[in-house]
């Protein structure tokens, strides 16, 4: 069977799978769904016998139906190798009575890496499937991780240029060194002076400008897109909660049909929407436990049915889920809209006029599947350090957001359903907000000084990602106004 996708804002023709992860956006600015959320057509316990690789075949193959087998294969076979510094990709430690789904061992020691190692090999193949003979060039917009894993997945790749916009002030030194080393003929870093909305924005707007994509077309090149609302990022993210169940269920730490909760870090909506996809493809998922930082839209979002950006953006020690626009949450507003493009589009046109938009009682009612709630700074540090005081577990801040409202939920619920927790960046990639955390007498010490401290204290080896930076000199350092992203993005490209 061919599974097609569609545009959330119209009903525009429905593309192959190939077209939507070239595309990125559609034409109309919404976001590719498959038609329908395909069923695993392998059990549970068929699935607990696979490695990463075959697991990431088993799901990967029921959304991307005009790939061959041999071409999916290949993707997978380049994407999850030696970059990773385990064998089994991903895996789930067991701290506190919850399991930690370890998503940081790829080459940017953050979840990112776990799409963005495929996402160039997904966008190659589609464009040799198509016939497309420009280059193609990746534009992002990063709050940090994305940029890192989206320039280490693309560098070098050939037929390929990735320009990166970070907010120059909004990411960790750590980030900020990791993106402005990186190797690469074909790669471009660039600080905006704004925040991540301003540079997701800018680069939206570059999309969306047929002008340029015509002066693009006859130099040779066209626009596609790493972020997180390209299918060919969340397709590869519903492998791990496949994943991630069948090895508790062959390690016999759960019974075959046993629910369990899920709960995520959520920023763009992305990692979380794909535990909604797993859910529905027939894993055994309880509650999807929706994780916020101070920038609270979803929490709200999911108390009130009320979505408002209409707020001070806070800057936080999670900088990579500092976001007001939550992209992904698109896709399921469109979902339980009952698949309306029309009422969807109407929400997104308020969304941007607005700031704001309210869903419907029955689209509230289709999304009860979700909890979600929200960890000041404060209770995410105390996460930090009470985890690693209980078991010496040490976790990153991200994960620190998910861990204290995963403790919040079953304070609140009493819900003792057995839970993995996305834990979604090595707590090396934000090594002073942790050890700061854990005592406030490591503020003294210098960067890589707390690196082998943090090393030390957890009794982890320092990641190659971090070791890499220690001595690596900086090649990019081009800074722009927010307003001058297309003339840069023009300069890069010559044209
Ligand atoms: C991107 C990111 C998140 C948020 O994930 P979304 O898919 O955007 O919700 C959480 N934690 C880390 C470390 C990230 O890099």
């Amino acid at each position: 069977m061919n599974l097609l996708y569609r545009s959330t804002r119209s009903s525009a023709e429905a593309v192959t799978a190939s077209q939507a992860i070239l595309k990125g956006l559609a034409d109309d600015g919404g976001l590719y769904v498959p038609e329908s959320l395909p069923k695993l057509d392998k059990s549970l316990a068929e699935l607990s016998e696979m490695t990463y690789q075959e697991t990431a075949y088993e799901v990967m193959k029921l959304f991307l139906t005009d790939f061959t087998q041999e071409e999916l294969r290949d993707c997978i076979n380049k994407a999850y190798d030696g970059k990773f510094d385990t064998e089994v990709i991903a895996p789930l430690v067991e701290a506190d009575g919850n399991w930690y789904l370890e998503l940081f061992h790829g080459a940017t020691i953050a979840f990112k890496d776990m799409a963005l190692s495929i996402l160039p090999h997904l966008l190659i193949t589609s464009a040799k499937k198509n016939n497309v003979k420009n280059e193609i060039v990746i534009l992002t917009a990063t709050s940090g991780d994305t940029g890192k894993a989206a320039l280490a997945g693309f560098a070098d790749v050939e037929g390929t240029k990735i320009i990166v916009f970070y907010p120059k002030h909004g990411v960790s030194p750590i980030q900020e060194k990791q993106m402005v080393t990186q190797k690469g003929g074909n790669t471009f870093v660039v600080g905006i002076k704004g925040n991540f909305d301003d540079a997701q924005t800018g680069v939206k707007q570059m999309f969306g400008d047929r002008e340029l994509a015509k002066q693009m077309d006859s130099a040779g090149f066209q626009f596609s897109s790493a972020n997180s609302i390209n299918i060919g990022r969340l397709v590869p993210q519903v492998v791990y909660y496949v994943y991630s169940y069948a090895r508790l269920l062959k390690e016999g730490k759960i019974s075959d049909g046993e629910k369990i909760n899920v709960t995520v870090p959520t920023g763009n909506f992305g990692n979380i929407l794909a535990a909604y996809f797993a859910k529905n493809m027939g894993v055994p998922i309880a509650k999807l436990i929706c994780a916020s930082n101070e920038n609270k839209v979803l929490y709200d979002f999911f108390e009130t049915g009320v979505y408002d950006r209409n707020r001070e953006f806070v800057l936080t020690s999670s900088p990579s889920m500092d976001i007001l626009i939550s992209s992904n949450l698109e896709r399921l507003i469109y979902i339980t809209a009952g698949a309306d493009a029309d009422k969807n589009a109407e929400l997104m046109r308020r969304l941007s006029s607005e700031g704001k938009y309210e869903i419907t009682a029955g689209m509230r009612d289709k999304m009860s599947d979700f909890y979600g709630n929200y960890a000041s700074e404060q209770e995410t540090a105390a996460a930090i350090k009470a985890l690693y005081e209980k078991t010496g577990y040490v976790m990153d801040t991200h994960t620190a957001v998910a861990a204290a409202v995963c403790n919040k939920y079953k304070k609140e619920t009493n819900d003792s359903t057995k839970t993995i927790i996305a834990s979604t960046a090595s707590p090396f990639k934000f090594t002073r907000s942790v050890m700061n955390a854990i005592d406030a007498k490591y503020d003294k010490m210098g960067d890589f000084e707390l690196v082998d401290e943090l090393s030390r204290l957890s009794g982890v080896k320092v990641p190659n990602a971090i070791e890499e930076i220690r001595t690596a000199p900086v090649l990019h350092d081009t800074v722009c106004d927010k307003e001058d992203m297309k003339s840069v993005v023009m300069r890069f490209l010559g044209i």
